[in-house]
């Protein structure tokens, strides 16, 4: 029991993105299983984005996956077969939209099953590899020197994580609430007010990441208060990132205020938003 009180901590302190509480997020590097290790090689690649070469030239490759749409909203899938049988749990999936990276994934948006972003590692010198979609990863890396050349490191922290990872942590959690006596559906519900189900997380469509700054290796919404994040609100739109959960949005994001998770858009949506004030729900028309 020591251990599964171990576990539950862990789990508390580094659950995934889109938890309903500020909670920090655990990059890939810091896995706490032996069976949690990331790959690429088992999904399959019919969802791959397969993109360009700049920030606002994108092709719809992606869109063949679930039906493409030339419109700013995305399909309302209810009914679609979600790929998990969890009591009360039941997102739509997700249209891929033609422009991939204005795809929407929340509690109520999942990506299909088999998306898997086409990965590239954003910032070479950091030991920890993380990873992006290709095209965002790009922008990552040219928005992180500009950045450091005003005097601002955006260190990455958390950027892609597979489905599949989501899913282990999502049903470790839920079998620790098991153990602790809840009934499945207890757990499940429990759980995702923890950690986002599989699938729910844009985390795995690799076009977030979590942004930390030198000498601390966390998230937290003391993140505002430093000159990272001011920079990122003055530049990031200009290399495509929005600020993903403002503090006043949570009725449309259902996330709480998120200062380091910044989510890639491309240049022309990131300067959109940015001037009317807009979250990404607003602008797709959604909710
Ligand atoms: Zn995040």
């Amino acid at each position: 029991m020591k251990k599964m009180g171990a576990l539950i901590l862990l789990m508390l302190l580094f659950s995934s993105c889109g938890a309903v509480t500020a909670i920090p997020e655990v990059p890939i590097t810091m896995t706490t299983t032996s069976t949690t290790t990331t790959t690429m090689t088992t999904a399959t690649t019919a969802a791959i984005i397969t993109i360009s070469t700049g920030a606002a030239t994108t092709t719809g490759a992606a869109a063949a996956v679930s039906g493409s749409t030339t419109t700013r909203k995305p399909p309302n899938n209810a009914g679609s077969a979600y790929a998990y049988d969890y009591p009360g749990i039941s997102p739509a999936v997700a249209a891929v939209p033609a422009d991939p990276y204005l795809i929407l994934v929340s509690r109520d948006y999942a990506l299909p099953a088999n998306y898997t972003p086409a990965l590239r590692v954003c910032v070479e010198s950091y030991p920890e590899k993380i990873q992006m979609e290709s095209t965002a990863a790009k922008q990552y890396k040219a928005m992180y020197d500009a950045a450091k050349a005003d005097g601002a490191e955006l260190i990455p922290y958390s950027g892609y994580r597979s489905i599949e990872r989501q899913k282990g942590n999502f049903e470790r959690l839920v079998q620790t609430n098991v153990d602790r006596g809840h009934s499945y559906a207890e757990a499940v519900n429990l759980a995702a007010q923890v950690i986002l189900p599989p699938g729910c997380s844009e985390h795995s469509a690799g076009l977030a990441m979590d942004i930390t700054r030198p000498g601390v290796w966390d998230t937290s919404v003391s993140f505002e208060s430093t000159k990272e994040f001011t920079w990122l609100q003055a530049h990031g739109h200009e290399y495509g990132f929005i600020l993903r959960y403002p503090k006043d949005k949570f009725s449309l994001t259902q996330i709480t205020y998120e200062p380091w998770h910044w989510r890639y858009v491309g240049v022309g949506p990131a300067t959109a938003m940015k001037s009317s004030g807009q979250c990404l729900e607003e602008y797709l028309g959604v909710g």
